[in-house]
Order: C-alpha cells, then sequence, then structure tokens
C-alpha cells in the first residue's frame, strides 16, 4: 500500500471536491481498505446517511459520514514538495526502511525502525 492511515494526501480525482479544485483537496487518511483498494479521507466525499436510532447514534436520523474513494485517486503529500507525490521505498544501513519522497527523498514515513544490535 503507497498509502497508509494517518497519511496526509492528496485528492486527484473522484470526489466532486477535486473536479472543482484540482491539486487542493487534502485530507487526513482515516481508513484504508486493501482489499476493495480504497481509501477513508477526512472531510472527503463526505455524504449524508441515514440512521436508525441505535446505542451508538442515540439521536438517529441524518449523519454526515465519509464514503471511501479509490486509493489510486489519492497522492501523499510531501511537506517539502508542498504536493502529492509518487513515493519509493528506500532501505537504510541500520536496516530501517522508509518511505521517501521520489521527487526529493524526502522521508514521508518510517516503516520499520533500525534494528538493534
Ligand atoms: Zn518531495
Amino acid at each position: 500500500m503507497r498509502v497508509i492511515k494517518g497519511d496526509t494526501v492528496e485528492v486527484l480525482t473522484g470526489s466532486q471536491a477535486a473536479a472543482e479544485r484540482p491539486g487542493r483537496v487534502r485530507g487526513k487518511v482515516l481508513r484504508v481498505l486493501p482489499r476493495e483498494g480504497k481509501v477513508v479521507v477526512e472531510g472527503v466525499n463526505r455524504r449524508y446517511k441515514h440512521v436508525r436510532q441505535s446505542q451508538r447514534y442515540p439521536q438517529g436520523g441524518r449523519i454526515q459520514r465519509e464514503m471511501p474513494i479509490d486509493i489510486s485517486n489519492v497522492m501523499p503529500v510531501c511537506p517539502n514538495c508542498d504536493k502529492g507525490v509518487r513515493v519509493s521505498y528506500r532501505i537504510n544501513e541500520d536496516g530501517s526502511k522508509e518511505r521517501v519522497c521520489r521527487k526529493c527523498g524526502t522521508v514521508l514515513h518510517q516503516i520499520t525502525k533500525p534494528k538493534s544490535g
């Protein structure tokens, strides 16, 4: 998966907001659905959903909820490039594995910690 939970991603297409403001729609990844190849991004593709009264939704009625969008429509944002970028993986001499921006090499996320000892 090139996108993981907690990433800030740029939404390329696949939502109305992105169509209106290409390259400017960003949000945090709330969930990754690897089997479906989809992600849920905070504040993106929000839909009203009708729910019954339940323990979880004591009020019932209408709630706003983000719907999953295709993972191919999002790219992790590189803080240095300040835009959605392609990522690659790098394994360091200390054994740590990192996800890095393919353009400038900024580390976006450490996947595995250095091996100690
Ligand atoms: Zn970069």
